[in-house]
């Protein structure tokens, strides 16, 4: 095969690789291609470094905290096929690829020096019904998942509490939901993954002896390409949210809840000596029919521009006068708004969008993600309010001592919980390897913050609080 002068030309372009024409007249296919992939790979990281000095394909997790600078844009492929060609020319060319969902995770977890693959396109859905399992490409949105399962009267058993979370990704970072009636997370339910591994080569893993290590993978055991998983019939929750007194995580009342709850989470409110519960109880179709209630959760709800702007000044303003009233004030709001309705914010459970339903009855999956579509609090720009968030797991019976723990440290460091209170998930035991909940029944505290306008000068209020018990968490 002889070479053609415009390949000459092009890497004559590429600034840093130089062969005359005359060197390339003959060349075998399997060079020449072997050529062409590694001029085309340099070339986008070359040129526009050159120009602008400014690093070339850099990208975000969902919120700008997390900064990636890979050597390689992001590829998008758009099937199954070009993922595998892609995997299988990386490592051709002994370079590094990283499988990307929707980019919720909130640590450099989605990073790589090497090629980051954007899988969100990979999202078929195929449904069986003669085993009642589900076949979804790795980028598949969950609610996307839901809303398909949905038509054909299924659902999964659990979901974790976000809609725009991809398969892959939930599989990725082993997201749970609560509950320790049922399994919670996504991974417990897999019967087969396809995968491309890291030899280019695509593996269809079924053996239950493999399939737990690819329940929470971090992404380091191939690219999955499809994901199948056992559903169940449709059917709907009914959700009570309640306020206590703080007393009911000392006197055993919260662990009686989440063993006798479908569903169970609570959050926290230290400074007012207060919980929040939310207590879920399945509901199955006895004679075909669901009850009635279509309601969904806005636990992280749609918000306009204003309103996120709006947040985003008043914490700011608070934090940096560090004004303690003000932002326990701010506290009892997000509180209040757990169980009640409050202006200014979508109700926590509503069929309307604006009417609250405490109890609320609707379809499993609408009660228990949440997806704010248009505009979440992240995503407003430079006046975004952008969460902080530190989520950490323990054996459920380190509860009593766990509480104890954070009491002790709030009693020394004043801190507000305004966010979302100090949040608490429960789960039953999984097979997941490296699932935190491996074998163990577990429980997992959020610690969330809205980070400053300047994270890296400014402080957050309550930082000492924050970081001790962090320290003693870990
Ligand atoms: C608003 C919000 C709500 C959340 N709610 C919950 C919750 O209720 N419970 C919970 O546990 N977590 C929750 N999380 C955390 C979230 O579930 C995880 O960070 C999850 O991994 C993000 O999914 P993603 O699709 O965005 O994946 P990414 O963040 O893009 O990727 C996560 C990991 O999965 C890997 N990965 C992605 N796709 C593939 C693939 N096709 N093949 C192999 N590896 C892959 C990535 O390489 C990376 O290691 C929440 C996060 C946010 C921002």
């Amino acid at each position: 095969m002889c070479v053609i002068s415009l390949h000459a030309v092009f890497i004559e372009l590429s600034a840093s690789i130089y062969i005359y024409p005359h060197t390339m007249h003959c060349i075998s296919l399997k060079n020449l291609i072997f050529l062409q992939e590694t001029i085309l790979l340099l070339l986008p990281i070359i040129l526009p470094t050159v120009i602008s000095g400014q690093p070339a394909h850099s990208y975000y997790s969902y919120q700008k905290g997390t900064f990636c600078n890979p050597s390689t844009e992001i590829k998008r492929p758009q099937t199954p096929d070009q993922v595998i060609q892609l995997v299988q020319s990386a490592v051709r060319l002994n370079q590094q690829v990283k499988p990307l969902g929707n980019r919720f995770s909130n640590t450099d977890i989605i990073c790589t020096d090497g090629i980051p693959v954007d899988m969100t396109n990979i999202n078929h859905i195929h449904f069986d019904p003669k085993t009642g399992s589900v076949t979804a490409g790795a980028g598949t949105l969950l609610v996307n998942l839901a809303q398909f399962l949905h038509k054909v009267n299924r659902t999964l058993i659990h979901f974790p509490s976000f809609g725009r979370l991809t398969v892959g990704g939930v599989l990725g970072g082993g997201s749970q939901g609560s509950s320790l009636l049922h399994p919670t997370s996504i991974g417990d339910l897999v019967t087969q993954v396809k995968l491309v591994d890291g030899m280019g080569t695509v593996q269809v893993i079924t053996d239950p002896e493999d399939l737990p290590a690819l329940q929470m993978n971090l992404g380091l055991l191939g690219i999955l390409l499809e994901v199948t998983m056992k559903t169940v019939p449709l059917f709907k929750i009914t959700f009570s949210n309640e306020l206590h007194e703080e007393r009911v995580l000392h006197d055993g009342s919260v662990l009686k809840w989440a063993r006798s709850f479908d569903a169970f989470s609570f959050w926290w409110f230290p400074s007012s000596s207060s919980v929040v519960t939310a207590q879920g109880v399945y509901e199955h179709s006895s004679n075909g029919d669901l009850p009635r209630g279509n309601a969904k959760t806005h636990l992280i709800p749609e918000q306009s521009s204003l309103s996120i702007a709006g947040g985003f000044g008043l914490i700011e303003t608070l934090q940096a006068s560090k004004s303690a009233g003000g932002l326990k004030l701010f506290e009892s709001f997000t509180k209040t708004s757990l169980y009640a309705q409050v202006p200014g914010r979508q109700p926590v459970y509503s069929s309307s969008g604006f009417l609250l339903e405490n109890p609320a009855t609707g379809f499993a999956s609408d009660l228990l993600m949440s997806t704010c579509w248009d505009k979440c609090a992240w995503e407003n720009g430079d006046f975004s309010l952008y969460p902080e968030e530190s989520s950490v797991a323990f054996d459920i019976s380190e509860l009593p001592r766990v509480l104890k723990m954070i009491k002790s440290v709030l009693d020394q460091e004043q801190a507000f919980f305004y966010m979302i209170g100090i949040f608490f998930r429960f789960s039953g035991k999984s097979g997941g390897l490296l699932s935190p909940n491996f074998r163990n029944e577990s429980f997992t505290i959020d610690l969330v913050a809205a980070k400053r306008k300047n994270p890296f000068e400014d402080p957050k209020f309550g930082m000492a609080a924050y970081q001790a018990i962090l320290q003693a968490m870990v």
